[in-house]
């Protein structure tokens, strides 16, 4: 960490969208970059062998552990919430799967926000600017359709966000592959297409068997070199500094950055970048006095800008994970059951980066229709070759297969809301996050 306080842009957290930006900014030689993540380096060997996100999440070497509130919708029940606290934030834990979205969700973002930039065709460019998919490693292989969706110019894939093909398959997931199938769901090998409808196995991002996080691919070939980057970890932003312009208009010009021992105040000439993520950065501005003028007025906060919309709005994918017991079919459950199936697959994986240890945990997907009148594919399936009661807890000692289903187009709604103005105290034991998941029903949707 060197003594300088002033960089033009502060980048706050070091996940998926951060560690990106950070490159993308620093490419630039006039300009100075400060990366503050709040969490540690990425140098635990569990977030880089695929199955560790069974020992990631959970963990407070890399998750914040923040926990619903008890939801009435969900019989008073609170729900883990896991949220990435290390470089490469949630890419570092997550399940690895490569998924863009649906075309008409970019489309409904432009005319929402009036703003073109986030129709699909732009952002396929982007997509396709950092991209580095396996079937264009020969780009002679592959159609020209595919280039048009996934390659850069005419050479493949030349991007740092790798994409691979799943190292191992199972019967069971093959068997509900085709079940699906037979039942009217088209097989697909590639989801990202615009409309992601169909089954099959799902693309990674992984690299040769690890998990490729976004620090990998955007933090450490290019920026560690950069001497116009500086990244501190363990360093938490715990308040932005906002000041009124001689204009009259409030500006956002630094950040008080907490490392430990002692809180530096940063100040950006040109922007300071909220990245901390769907849980953090709303926190973050509500500790900061942007918010709900009530919410921030009950807790001491001086209101900066009265903005009712800072934490509302949360949506997320509920899935209701189904787990059916199959018989003479492997399962990891069975296989991994006892000592000598451990040792075969701790083996698999040292000899060949292959086998249940370089798994994402849903290896198997099928996008479809709730019923034959959605104009678009409106349920996800995420099928497993295993099943336990919640991740992060043993596997069960019978042969099963989960197949978790969620509604892709949810009404319900939560909201984020800090419950003390202390950051140090956005911890397990305090929480301040409230995704509340309020059920909705309506004839549409297969699970509000
Ligand atoms: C369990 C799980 C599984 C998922 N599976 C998939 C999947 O298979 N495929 C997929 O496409 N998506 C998946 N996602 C979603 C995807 O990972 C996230 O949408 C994406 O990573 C979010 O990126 P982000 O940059 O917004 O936030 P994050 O990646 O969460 O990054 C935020 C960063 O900011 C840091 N930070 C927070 N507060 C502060 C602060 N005050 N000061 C400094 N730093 C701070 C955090 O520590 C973190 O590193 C999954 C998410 C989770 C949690």
């Amino acid at each position: 960490m060197s003594d300088n306080t002033e960089f033009d842009y502060i980048i706050i957290g070091g996940g998926t969208a951060g560690a990106l930006l950070c490159n993308r900014l620093s490419a630039d030689k006039q300009n100075s970059v400060l990366l503050v993540e709040a969490g540690r380096r990425d140098d635990y060997h569990w977030i880089h062998i695929p199955v560790g996100y069974l020992y990631c999440i959970g963990n407070p070497r890399t998750d914040w552990l923040y926990n619903t509130e008890p939801d009435p919708g969900l019989n008073g029940r609170t729900l883990r919430y896991p949220r990435g606290k290390t470089l490469g934030g949630c890419s570092s834990i997550n399940g690895m799967i490569y998924m863009r979205g649906q075309a008409r969700d970019y489309e409904q973002w432009a005319q929402i926000t009036g703003d073109d930039e986030w129709r699909w065709d732009k952002v396929l460019a982007a997509f396709r600017r950092h991209e580095d998919h396996w079937r264009l490693d020969d780009p002679a292989k592959a159609s020209d359709a595919f280039k048009q969706l996934h390659g850069s110019k005419s050479t493949g894939g030349s991007g740092e966000w790798r994409v691979e093909k799943q190292r191992l398959r199972w019967d069971i997931l093959d068997a509900f592959a085709e079940a699906a199938t037979q039942a009217g769901v088209p097989a697909t090998d590639d989801f990202n297409r615009g409309t992601n409808e169909g089954v099959g196995y799902f693309e990674v991002n992984q690299k040769g068997g690890w998990r490729w996080n976004t620090a990998k691919a955007f933090l450490r070939p290019t920026c560690y070199g950069r001497p116009n980057f500086e990244m501190w970890t363990n360093a938490q932003a715990s308040r932005l500094i906002v000041e009124t312009q001689p204009d009259g208009t409030q500006r956002c010009t630094g950040v008080e950055v907490w490392t430990g021992q002692e809180m530096i105040t940063m100040k950006a000439h040109k922007e300071v970048i909220l990245s901390a993520g769907a849980v953090n950065s709303p926190q973050l501005l509500q500790l900061s006095g942007i918010g709900p003028a009530a919410l921030l007025q009950k807790h001491g906060i001086d209101v900066v800008r009265d903005l009712p919309g800072v934490g509302a709005n949360l949506q997320d994918h509920l899935q209701i994970r189904a787990v059916y017991k199959v018989r003479n079919v492997p399962t990891l459950n069975v296989l991994a059951s006892n000592m000598l199936g451990k040792a075969k697959i701790g083996l698999e994986y040292a000899l060949r980066r292959s086998g249940p240890m370089s798994m994402a945990p849903s290896q198997l997907g099928a996008f479809t229709r709730s019923s034959p009148e959605m104009e678009h594919p409106n349920i996800e399936y995420h099928v497993q070759p295993l099943s336990l009661d919640a991740f992060g807890e043993p596997l069960h000692h019978f042969p099963a297969f989960t197949a978790s289903v969620c509604n892709l187009n949810p009404t319900s709604r939560g909201s984020v809301t800090i419950k003390s103005a202390d950051f140090r105290k956005a911890r397990p034991s305090h929480p301040i996050t409230c995704p509340r998941m309020k059920t909705a029903r309506s004839p549409q949707t297969a699970c509000a």
